[in-house]
């Protein structure tokens, strides 16, 4: 039966105006995650990996999900899963472990949990946009305290923020998005001792870095650590995992939705995860594909590039040409991120992520077209 939409909206209450009466100012205020239209073109703007596997881990995979009981709600605490991803990951015993559908629903988690009028979220700028929005949706206060120009911490300017703030949650991505360094340990090591609520140490690209704050979980009661499978060749899967005491994840499981790992993903994790060595050959090949296009990139007039130890590299043009050159590489097929406009420090700055030899080949080539100088 044709539905008569009109006689659901009065004339004198414009949908418009019933929207704006319902819906919450801060949401109404933000603009959703926008993710571009990637079709037909070499997609280095989202930090994927660029491989898939071998036809006989292809096989043995989809005969595996042959057995998912797709009509059964999933195992809601994902126990092998979770066991597995302990001992790849090497959590400490003493550790929990809390399972999202990506990190970002474990920011969310985290969030929705300490949220409250007058309390707040911290970090640097810039950072991981999740935290913000998230901080924004969830009602929550924001501080986001700049970086020096060298994209290292301000501990000082941070101490301050977090004296002044008391913030109920840090977040610090280590190595950070979308700067791509590790900042200071012991600077971090400051902030976790100064902070009155918890620290979340997000290593989103910790296969691509020299370091971690895993062997650090056991020494301070409020330290976090956050880590993904999506850019370790699994993003479509999206699972990410918290770790740290008992005593907080049992608080943020509370807010977790029940099932929210489906079949698909646990199944599909365990048997990526049991095969574990194949996937960090491709993180290897990543890091060495990385060296060589930083070399390559840094060679080109006009291009300021920063090191990086995640599968990105940011890089600063000449002034005013950021849009020119996001055009110009998206007409020769090639889509990365712009992030000009994602404040002051960012001026003039895009991110490439790290793809195959070719697709690294073929950005270098349509830079080069550009002629930037
Ligand atoms: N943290 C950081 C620092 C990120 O850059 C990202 C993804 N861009 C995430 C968390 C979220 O990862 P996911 O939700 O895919 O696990």
């Amino acid at each position: 039966m044709k539905e008569n939409t009109s006689s659901l909206v009065p004339r004198s209450s414009p949908l418009r105006d019933r929207i704006a009466q319902w819906i919450r100012p801060q949401i109404r205020e933000l603009s959703a995650y926008h993710v571009p239209d990637a079709s037909g073109l070499i997609k280095l703007d989202a930090m994927e990996n660029p491989y898939h596997w071998p036809q006989d881990k292809i096989d043995q995979w989809l005969a595996l999900l042959r057995t998912a009981e797709l009509n059964r709600y999933p195992d809601p605490h994902a126990q092998k899963l979770k066991d597995r991803l302990r001992e790849v990951m090497a959590v400490p015993t003493a550790s929990s472990i809390l399972l999202g559908n990506g990190s970002d629903e474990i920011i969310q988690m985290i969030i929705m949990a300490v949220g409250g009028e007058g309390r707040s979220v911290l970090s640097v700028d810039p950072g991981f946009v999740m935290y913000r929005m998230i901080a924004d949706f969830c009602g929550m206060d924001y501080i986001g305290v700049p970086l020096r120009e060298d994209f290292s911490l301000h501990v000082e300017v941070l101490l301050a923020a977090i004296e002044r703030h008391q913030p109920a949650v840090v977040f610090l991505a280590y190595p950070n998005n979308p700067t791509g360094n590790l900042f200071d340990k012991t600077d971090i090591q400051r902030i976790i001792a100064a902070a009155p609520g918890v620290v979340v140490v997000d290593e989103a690209y910790h296969a691509f870095a020299e370091d971690s704050f895993m062997p650090l979980l056991d020494e301070y009661e409020n330290l976090l650590l956050m880590r993904t499978v999506s850019k370790m060749g699994l993003a479509g899967l999206r699972l990410g995992m918290l770790a740290g005491a008992p005593q907080w994840l049992d608080e943020f499981d509370k807010v977790r939705l029940p099932y929210n790992i489906n079949v698909l993903t646990q199944l599909s994790a365990e048997f990526a995860l049991q095969h574990v060595a194949m996937l960090d050959a491709q993180t290897q090949q990543i890091k060495q594909d990385r060296a060589e296009l930083y070399t390559q990139m840094q060679v080109l007039k006009g291009l300021t590039v920063f090191p990086s130890q995640a599968n990105f590299i940011l890089f600063r043009v000449p002034a005013g040409k950021a849009a020119r050159v996001f055009e110009g590489l998206k007409a020769e097929g090639v889509l990365i991120k712009n992030m000009d406009k994602a404040g002051p420090l960012l001026r003039d700055c895009l991110r490439v992520t790290v793809g195959t030899a070719e697709e690294n080949a073929a950005f270098l080539q349509a830079l080069v077209k550009l002629e930037l100088c």
